[in-house]
C-alpha cells in the first residue's frame, strides 16, 4: 500500500477501504456503546506501555494502524455518551453530526472567511439565527459566533464586555460572579490580564442562587471606592446544581448600573427548547451576550461551543484586525468574516453539525430529548425521596441532581457520611459500571447525576442507585 507515500497520499480503493472500515467501526460503537462499560482506567505507566515510541520513520500499513486506534486508544477513553455516564456534563452526541464533523474536516472547510467559503459563512449565520430566535435575542441586529467550548465563548464575552465597557484602560473595572460560577469564567479573567482584586465572588444563598443583596452591596462599596463595576457574569444552569441565577432581576440591577450581563449558559441554555425549561431560563434573553454549548445539551459532538451577543456589531469592534494580506478578501458589509467575530483566524466549520443534525432530526427531537431529560431527573428524585437511605441534597434542576446515601436507621455524622459517600463514588468507578463522582455543596460531599443522555432510561438509574445501595453495605459491614 501507499503508492504515494511522499505526497501523503493513498489509492482510491485504500482510501476506500479504510474509510469503510472507520464508519463500521463508528457505527458498532453507536449500535454497542449502551453494553459497554463507560469508564476507563489506565495509568501513565499503563498508557506509556501501549504508546509511547519514537515517531517511526518507516510506513506502517494504514489498516493496522486504525485497528491498533479502535482497539488501544478508543477503548481507553471514557465513554461519555454512555447511558451511565452521569458525571461532570455528558456528551451524548449523536450520529448525523458525527457524520457531519467527518465531512467538515474531509473537505477541509476553511470557515474563517466569507470570500473562503460564503456557504460555511452562511451556514452559520444561519444558525446562529435559529438560536438566537430560540433565546429570544434580536434576530437582525444580534449576532455571535460558534467557539470551541464554553471557555472560549466565556472568554469571547467577557474581552466584548470589557472593550464595550472600558475601553483601553481597565485598571479599575470590576466584575462580579457567584461562588458556583464555572471556573472557566475566572480562567478567561485571569487570562485577560485582570488582577485577582478585579474580580468580586458573590456568595450565594441556599439554593445556590446568587445573592442579590450582597452583589449590590458589593456594587455599591466599589463605586465608593472609586472603582469601575462593569460586568455581571450570571449562571443559567450552574454545573453542580443546574440552578438559575435571578436573571430578571439581575438584568435590572445591570440596567440601573450601567453594567454588561454575560449569562453563561454553556450547560443549561439548551433546556430553552422544553416548555418547563424556557420557565426556568426566564430572564434569558435579557443578557447582552450568552454562552451557550452545542457540545453538551444540544447533542453535538466536540467541540462545540457558541456566544451570542445582542448586537453583532459589538464582535466586530472587539475583534477586526486588518493585516495587509487579508485586505483583498474583505468583502461587503453583510458578509461576515467570522475570523473579525472572534479570536480563530483558522476555524473548522463547526455550524455544519448543527445544522445537519437539526435538519435531519428536525428541532421537535431536540425538544422531545431534553424535555425528556427533565422528567427522567425529576423521577430520579422521586425514587430517592420515597427511599429511608437516600437524601436529596439539591432537587433536580434542569437535569441535575445531588444526593448522598444517609440512611435514617444509621444516624451518621457529617465525617462519616463524607467518608462514605466518596467511598460508594470510589466503588463505583473501580466497578466501571456507571461513571458517578461527588462534588461539594454546603461542605457536604455529595453524589451528582447529570441527565442530559436522552438514551438514559430510568431502569438505568434505578440500577445505578441499587449498585450504589450495595456499595454502601459492603462498605458500611467493613467499617
Ligand atoms: C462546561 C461549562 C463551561 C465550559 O465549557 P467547555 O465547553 O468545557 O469549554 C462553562 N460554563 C459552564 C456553566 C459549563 O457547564
Amino acid at each position: 500500500m501507499t503508492t504515494n507515500a511522499h505526497k501523503l497520499e493513498l489509492t482510491k480503493e485504500e482510501m476506500r477501504t479504510l474509510g469503510y472500515k472507520a464508519i463500521d467501526e463508528l457505527v458498532e460503537h453507536f449500535d454497542t456503546q449502551n453494553s459497554k462499560l463507560p469508564v476507563a482506567e489506565g495509568s501513565r505507566e499503563d498508557m506509556d506501555k501501549l504508546f509511547l515510541e519514537d515517531a517511526p520513520e518507516e510506513p506502517t500499513d494504514a489498516m493496522s494502524v486504525l485497528n491498533f486506534v479502535v482497539d488501544k486508544v478508543m477503548s481507553n477513553s471514557n465513554i461519555v455518551s454512555h447511558p451511565k455516564s452521569y458525571s461532570f456534563v455528558p456528551g451524548p452526541s449523536n450520529y448525523v453530526s458525527t457524520i457531519a464533523d467527518t465531512l467538515a474536516t474531509g473537505f477541509n472547510v476553511f470557515s474563517g472567511g466569507w470570500v473562503a467559503s460564503p456557504a460555511a459563512a452562511e451556514l452559520e449565520i444561519v444558525t446562529i439565527n435559529w438560536l438566537l430566535k430560540l433565546f429570544g435575542f434580536p434576530s437582525k441586529r444580534g449576532g455571535g459566533i460558534f467557539t470551541s467550548g464554553g471557555s472560549m465563548a466565556n472568554l469571547t464575552a467577557i474581552v466584548t464586555a470589557r472593550r464595550i465597557k472600558c475601553g483601553e484602560d481597565f485598571s479599575k473595572a470590576v466584575l462580579y460572579l457567584s461562588d458556583q460560577a464555572h471556573s472557566s469564567n475566572i480562567k478567561a479573567i485571569t487570562i485577560l490580564g485582570f488582577r485577582r482584586d478585579q474580580i468580586r465572588i458573590i456568595p450565594t444563598d441556599l439554593e445556590f442562587k446568587m445573592s442579590l443583596n450582597k452583589l449590590q452591596n458589593a456594587i455599591a462599596k466599589d463605586r465608593l471606592q472609586g472603582l469601575q463595576p462593569f460586568c455581571i457574569v450570571a449562571s443559567s444552569g450552574t454545573t453542580n446544581t443546574g440552578t438559575v441565577d435571578p436573571l430578571l432581576e439581575l438584568s435590572k440591577i445591570c440596567k440601573k448600573e450601567k453594567l454588561w450581563f454575560h449569562i453563561d449558559g454553556a450547560y443549561g441554555g439548551a433546556a430553552i427548547l422544553a416548555k418547563n425549561g424556557k420557565q426556568l431560563l426566564k430572564g434569558i434573553d435579557k443578557a447582552d451576550s450568552l454562552t451557550v454549548d452545542p457540545h453538551k445539551w444540544f447533542y453535538q459532538p466536540y467541540e462545540m461551543g457558541c456566544l451570542l451577543v445582542r448586537n453583532s456589531k459589538w464582535l466586530k469592534h472587539t475583534f477586526t484586525e486588518k493585516p495587509e494580506y487579508l485586505k483583498d478578501v474583505e468583502g461587503n458589509d453583510s458578509e461576515i468574516n467570522f475570523y473579525d467575530h472572534g479570536v480563530q483566524l483558522t476555524r473548522r466549520f463547526r455550524a455544519l453539525k448543527l445544522y445537519m443534525s437539526v435538519k435531519t432530526f428536525g428541532l421537535k427531537a431536540f425538544r422531545k430529548a431534553i424535555d425528556y431529560n427533565l422528567k427522567l431527573a425529576e423521577q430520579t428524585e422521586a425514587i430517592l425521596r420515597k427511599s429511608s437511605k437516600w437524601e436529596v441534597v439539591s432537587p433536580a434542576t434542569l437535569a441535575v441532581i445531588n444526593f448522598r446515601y444517609n440512611s435514617i436507621k444509621l444516624n451518621l455524622n457529617e465525617e462519616e457520611l463524607d467518608e462514605l459517600n466518596q467511598k460508594i463514588s470510589e466503588k463505583i468507578m473501580a466497578s466501571r459500571e456507571a461513571l458517578l463522582v461527588t462534588t461539594i455543596l454546603q461542605n457536604q460531599i455529595v453524589l451528582r447525576m447529570c441527565l442530559i443522555n436522552p438514551r438514559t432510561t430510568l431502569e438505568d438509574v434505578k440500577g445505578t442507585i441499587n449498585l450504589c445501595e450495595k456499595f454502601a453495605e459492603d462498605i458500611l459491614k467493613n467499617a
